[in-house]
């Protein structure tokens, strides 16, 4: 049986990144840039004023009282006059606007007394103030946006800055999602005698969404091998395959000895954890196959241990990994004896530092303290009764938002 680090190498050495695609900046947030972004032009590409005020010449001003000159002209953003300023005279400018070549100062307007056809400069500004320098933001042929990054707002409003209407990013992983049993129902059916509603598929294809990937739901599959195999066949042409259930010891398990049948090349099956101790994991033809133990909790630990780094870097991500904290534990923790635990908890910082609860009964089948909890604790083998006061890491797995404004 795998340890759990052994698990995760063992996945990672033969996964890959999928290839690149070029699609439009407006739908480029979150995806993953495929190669550098360079800068066409400058930016900004032209001299131009910082503030609301007057244009002038530096040595028009008088070096401790005010100046009054005269305003020859009004230029507003966008316009492109050929204005020449005389010694003496100053242009009403506005932010963003182009600084004629004569002036080398913006004064802002709060600094200045319109007086009719004149402007009474009030404090004089060191020279060059209120000017921004062609290139001084991005050079033209500077690296803007280096690869892989994941692109954020600020990115995507660079790259339109300097032009790029298409950026090259990773192709979203399409990732096949079966749940195998023959006790599972779809959504909206009603529940005969011993059936339940297929949720994993739900939580695995939110999940597969939240990493980058394209769910593509493949139903319910009985639990025969005829079924499963012709199931994991039509899967098997997408990026990677996760299936759940059928991995255990049952009479009805038969996922393994289909993908077997099917060559896919099992690398592993069981890693010393709980819960998701029946993992398998296979390749064929590059395809990754994970066989998801049925277990609600079982599969989306599972998930986010395995899949989900494995599925970053195929989507080319520079960061496939989730954060981890140090966190003090409020409560005593029971834990497995040989296995590494991942335990729910609730997380919330005070006085600066982690604070971790459980988050109620860790039965691989209760969902709820999954849906409650903020990260897993990892409890490593051996550990026995953690009492209240321990650190321990934990695996982030809530967003980085917080229901505290900073102000
Ligand atoms: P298995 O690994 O197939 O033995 O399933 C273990 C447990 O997980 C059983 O209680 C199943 O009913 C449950 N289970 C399996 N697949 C799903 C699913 N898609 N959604 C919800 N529960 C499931
Ligand atoms: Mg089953």
């Amino acid at each position: 049986m795998k340890t759990v680090a052994e698990a995760l190498h063992t996945i990672l050495a033969s996964i890959a990144a999928v290839d690149s695609e070029r699609i439009h900046l407006g739908q480029a947030r979150s995806r993953v840039l495929a190669s550098d972004v360079c800068a066409r032009r400058d930016v900004p590409p032209f001299r131009n004023s910082a503030m609301d005020g007057f244009a002038l010449r530096h040595a028009d001003l008088e070096a401790d009282r005010a100046t009054t000159l005269r305003v020859v002209a009004t230029i507003g953003a966008g316009a492109a006059p050929d204005i020449r300023l005389d010694p003496g005279t100053a242009v009403a400018i506005m932010t963003g606007a182009i600084v004629p070549d004569d002036a080398d100062t913006v004064v802002k307007v709060e600094d200045c007394r319109r007086d009719g056809e004149s402007v009474v400069i009030l404090t004089a500004p060191a020279c060059g103030e209120n000017i921004r320098q062609p290139g001084e933001d991005v050079r033209c042929g500077d690296v803007a946006l280096a690869a892989p990054r994941e692109l954020r707002a600020a990115d995507i409003g660079l790259a339109a800055s300097l032009g790029h209407a298409v950026l090259p990013v990773y192709r979203r992983p399409v990732v096949a999602i079966l749940a195998t049993g023959d006790e599972l129902v779809e959504l909206g059916e009603p529940l005969a005698p011993g059936q339940i509603a297929n949720s994993n598929a739900y939580t695995l294809a939110a999940a597969v969404e939240e990493a980058g990937g394209v769910p593509r739901l493949l139903g319910i599959v009985g639990d025969t091998l005829a079924a499963t195999r012709a199931a994991f066949t039509d899967a098997l042409g997408a990026d990677m395959v996760i299936s759940t259930g059928g991995v255990s010891m049952g009479c009805f398990d038969v996922v393994r000895e289909a993908l077997t049948a099917l060559g896919v090349e099992e690398r592993f099956w069981k890693v010393a954890q709980k819960p998701g101790k029946p993992l398998s994991f296979g390749i064929h033809a590059r395809v990754p196959v994970f066989g998801l133990p049925g277990n609600p909790v079982s599969s989306l630990v599972c998930f986010y241990l395995y899949v989900r780094p494995a599925l970053r870097v195929m989507g080319g991500h520079p960061q496939p990994h989730l954060p981890v904290v140090r966190a003090r534990l409020e409560t005593a923790v029971r834990t497995a004896p040989t296995v590494t635990e991942f335990v729910r908890v609730s997380l919330q910082v005070r006085d600066g530092r982690w604070l971790a609860r459980t988050t109620g009964s860790q039965g691989s089948g209760v969902l709820r303290s999954m849906s409650l909890c903020d990260g897993l604790a990892i409890a490593t083998p051996g550990s026995g009764v953690l009492a209240a006061g321990t650190e321990i890491d934990v695996i982030r797995l809530a967003g980085p938002s917080v229901a505290q404004a900073p102000f």
